[in-house]
């Protein structure tokens, strides 16, 4: 997994799903610095891999026993990005994952 490709679905993203900081990038010194925050763990199921709002970060907190965070900054002017940190979140309970169910992204795929 590497969170730091400079890939266009990550600049999409971060444009439209990009969390502002009141950072400037350190390359273009832009104030367009957004952060995103991609959840992966084996109690996630399917849905590992997802981006989340802080506010889900908070919901999810109590509904999974563990998951890892990986917090990424995207600048939206120049595209540079780099892993802020990475941290495992979860109330320590261990569950199943989440039964498969079709969701928009799947149809996306195919
Ligand atoms: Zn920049």
């Amino acid at each position: 997994m590497d969170a730091c490709d400079a890939d266009p679905y990550l600049r999409r993203a971060a444009k439209f799903h990009g969390e502002r900081t009141d950072r400037a990038c350190p390359v273009c010194k832009s104030r367009k610095m957004v952060e995103l925050r991609y959840t992966f763990g084996d109690q996630l199921g399917q849905y590992s891999g997802r981006l989340k709002s802080l506010e889900e970060l908070r919901e999810m907190q109590s509904e999974f026993g563990e998951f890892r965070v990986y917090e990424v900054e995207v600048c939206n002017d120049c595209g540079w990005n780099h892993l802020v940190a990475s941290f495992l979140l979860g109330d320590g309970v261990n569950r199943r994952p989440p039964r498969k169910v079709r969701t928009i992204e799947d149809e996306k795929v195919g």
